[in-house]
């Protein structure tokens, strides 16, 4: 009997658009096309390791309250495992493993030798005041002593986590250790061991896939125009970085709604404007738009850089985009990738478009290794190199396999890692 994966129906999914289960789905798929043998699948599949802890904080009022924390790490194959933490009330641990399994693709496909991990606690930090945070922040990490560590795992910043964050998880980890040790975290104040252009730096990497990308298509940046949804951390960092690079911005947008200008924008007037009025609604000279609107604006790129979930199978055929390059974390659903393949959208999916922030963690790690600390023109020109080669292996791969280049970034990131697996073998 054959030992390929062997691919049952799937049993019925109660939300089929659920962000982590289209990752799944696309595991599958590449697996599939990839003839993985069905041992590794399932090895692939499974997390290595699954922490659930309770955090005992005693609040400012003098309460008890206890927490749920997790700490998944996916696999440890190609290195020390490396993912955020994020604080949310409703976070469930079967995201937080999806979310982890992310990571390992992540990492094998710009090619730093990183395992995947994700942690979480379940809080609502909205309702918790900074000594609180910092109590639970320091008990999680005492509970999790034996799983953190520079050669074993490195949590970052995700979802409502920061720097500061970072800076006491570091600072509790370093209390037990009798010494101080940067490189248990990334994502750190700089003052601390962090990196230069680690804000920017996924921000950066879509600039960088984007332009790669224009350039297969034959396009110009100069006589490109783009659309991005979402002016946070990346979205604003991207459309600076493409109008640097001279592409006409046209739409933008936050959660208060989007604005388009057919002329473009000026970026370091949009900027200035939201520093002063934190938010991009009221831009003069621009007109205000919907959401849908935005979305479906006739352009050479689409940047998805707001949440998940935004483009779907209900408003995917309305999109005029040549190309998408997915800043945020699976802004698009399983179901309409087949869709935009038959409008002929290229793809640049979020597992590539958005490591350029795990990549210049990895620099942070080695930057704090070494204790000796790179220019950001160093950071940058190294993110530089790393971005393209992994755009060009992903093209390379999606050409051999005929698939698109989500299916193909897939295909790279679990042959690296079976692979590896395979040349280490399973210890007995
Ligand atoms: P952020 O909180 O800084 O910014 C999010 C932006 O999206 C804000 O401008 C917000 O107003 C806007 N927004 C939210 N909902 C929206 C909606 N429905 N329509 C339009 N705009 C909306 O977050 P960020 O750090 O920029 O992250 C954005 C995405 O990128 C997330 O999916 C995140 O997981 C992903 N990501 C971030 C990093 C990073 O280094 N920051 C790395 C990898 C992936």
């Amino acid at each position: 009997m054959s030992n390929r994966v062997s691919y049952k129906e799937p049993a019925p999914i109660i939300n089929k658009e659920n962000p982590f289960e289209s990752m799944m789905e696309r595991f599958d798929t590449a697996s599939k096309v990839l003839g993985l043998d069905e041992g590794i699948y399932k090895y692939l599949k499974s997390p290595s390791k699954q922490v659930i802890t309770s955090i005992p904080v005693i609040m400012d009022d003098g309460r008890i309250e206890v927490f749920e924390g997790y700490r998944i790490i996916h696999n440890s194959i190609l290195g020390p495992s490396k993912g955020g933490i994020r604080y949310a009330p409703d976070i469930s641990l079967d995201e937080v493993k999806a979310l982890a399994a992310w990571m390992t693709w992540k990492c094998a496909i710009v090619n730093i030798p990183f395992g995947g991990a994700k942690g979480a606690i379940k809080c609502d930090p909205a309702k918790l005041s900074t000594h609180e945070l910092e109590r639970l922040t320091r008990r999680f990490t005492a509970n999790l002593l034996d799983v953190f560590g520079p050669e074993r795992d490195i949590p970052a910043p995700d979802m409502n986590t920061n720097d500061q964050t970072m800076a006491w998880i570091m600072d509790t980890y370093s209390m037990h250790s009798k010494r101080s040790v940067t490189a248990v975290v990334t994502g750190k104040p700089m003052i601390l061991g962090g990196s230069q252009g680690r804000r920017e730096a996924t921000g950066r990497g879509v600039m960088i896939v984007s332009i790669a990308a224009l350039q297969k298509l034959g396009i110009k940046p100069n006589t490109a125009t783009a659309v991005v949804q979402g002016f946070g951390n990346v979205g604003s960092v991207a459309a600076s970085l493409l109008y640097e690079q001279k592409v006409k911005i046209i739409g933008l947008s936050d959660i208060n709604g989007a604005i388009y200008n057919p002329e473009g924008f000026i970026m370091p007037q949009v900027l200035d404007y939201v520093e002063k009025n934190k938010s991009l609604i009221n831009f003069p000279d621009a007109e205000v738009i919907s959401n849908e609107e935005l979305l479906g604006l006739e352009c050479d790129l689409l940047v998805p850089a707001a949440r998940e979930d935004q483009i779907t199978s209900k408003n995917a055929s309305n999109l005029k985009c040549k190309i998408i390059a997915e800043g945020a974390n699976g802004p698009t659903t399983a179901k309409a990738d087949s869709i935009l393949q038959e409008k002929g959208i290229l793809v640049i999916p979020d597992i590539i478009a958005n490591a350029g922030g795990v990549t210049v963690s990895y620099f942070e790690w080695v930057q704090d290794r070494m204790g000796f600390f790179w220019t950001l023109e160093r950071v940058n020109r190294r993110l530089d190199r790393m971005m393209r080669e992994a755009f060009v292996n992903v093209y390379k791969t999606a050409a051999k396999y005929d698939v698109s280049l989500r299916i193909g970034a897939y295909i790279l990131a679990i042959d690296k890692v079976a692979k590896t697996l395979k040349i280490r073998g399973i210890y007995a």
